[in-house]
């Protein structure tokens, strides 16, 4: 076996929200046949796997994961293009492929500039921003099962929806996303990019961990303004807190656990369904045990 496994590896580094246990056993593939030696690994073992991207929207409980974590958030990352095409692997950051785009004045996806995820990550959830969703432009996804066969998708096989996929409830790894852009103003492009980036460091609180916004928008709502009618910007429990400068964003203030977030997002979607009516859903993934919120 040349895939190296590591044992009890700290998780919280590897997440943005810098929270969680660690993972029980732990690989970095870099390329598809890693891939599949991970999983025949796992199958022989009979161990849960969990595939990790960049750990920007994500929390694993304080416990940790129990079985493999199979992380591509540093291999794995190339991306190459032909004419207004780009195959990018799991690993490549959605933002350079939006740079890349931009700066061969493509058009489709520079409003997506900033997210820091992969590419696997971001074609799991579908990710999006200001008008755009990464699904207007995948053309194909490739994929491998636990056996090792390699799927390819079209988009309609996808199922994309609003930060959603059919991968939610498929038991495969992400390995190549095909892109399509349009040609565009390049000129035009770089200042729609770099307006967008401006507007996140206006809005967001970039300066503290945190996941993205915590829950996903209700329809014909946005759950930031619920949860500042609520009364909540700023709103603590243990370390986690509702962000003073965007109240759909949960930042770790400082020694939260994973547990206070979980938490934290149980007593928001309470306090929202009393005062609003609505019931908020996470968009932000938790991942293992957690104790019920209230308790
Ligand atoms: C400051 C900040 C701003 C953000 N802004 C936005 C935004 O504007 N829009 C938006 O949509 N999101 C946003 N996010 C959330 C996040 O960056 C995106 O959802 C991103 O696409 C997640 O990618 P990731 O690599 O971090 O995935 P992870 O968090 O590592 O994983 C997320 C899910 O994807 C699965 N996954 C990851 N890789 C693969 C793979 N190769 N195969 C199969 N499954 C896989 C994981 O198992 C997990 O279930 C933001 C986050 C932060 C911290």
């Amino acid at each position: 076996m040349s895939l190296a496994i590591r044992e009890n590896v700290p998780l919280a580094p590897l997440i943005s929200f810098k929270v969680g246990g660690a993972a029980r056993w732990f690989a970095e593939p870099a390329n598809a046949a890693d891939f599949a030696e991970a999983m025949a690994w796992a199958k022989e073992r009979g161990v849960e796997t969990f595939i990790l991207g960049k750990g920007t929207n994500l929390v694993f409980s304080d416990q940790g994961f129990p079985g493999l974590v199979v992380y591509t958030g540093r291999a794995f990352t190339h991306i190459a293009w032909d004419r207004n095409r780009a195959t990018a692997q799991a690993g490549a950051l959605l933002h350079t492929l939006v740079t890349q785009s931009v700066n061969k004045g493509m058009a489709g996806i520079q409003h997506l500039a900033g997210i820091p995820g992969t590419m696997g990550g971001g074609t799991y959830i579908n990710a999006g921003a200001f008008g755009q969703e990464l699904k207007e432009v995948i053309v194909s996804v490739v994929s491998t099962t636990r056996d090792g066969r390699l799927i390819t998708r079209s988009n309609a096989e996808c199922g994309f929806a609003y930060r959603h996929s059919h991968f939610f409830a498929l038991d495969e790894i992400i390995l190549e996303t095909i892109v399509e852009l349009i040609p565009g103003d390049k000129v035009a492009m770089q200042a729609e990019m770099r307006e967008t980036l401006r507007k996140r460091k206006e809005k967001q609180p970039l300066h503290l961990p945190n996941a993205g916004s915590m829950f996903k928008r209700p329809p014909g709502q946005f759950a930031g303004v619920l949860i500042e009618q609520a009364g909540l910007k700023g709103f603590r429990m243990g370390g986690a807190m509702i962000s003073e400068k965007h109240a759909n964003f949960t930042v770790n203030a400082g020694g939260a656990t994973a547990q206070d977030i979980h938490d934290l997002s149980s007593e928001v979607i309470r306090r929202v369904k009393d005062q609003c009516g609505t019931t908020l859903e996470r968009e932000v993934i938790f991942i293992g045990a957690f104790l019920p919120w209230p308790r």
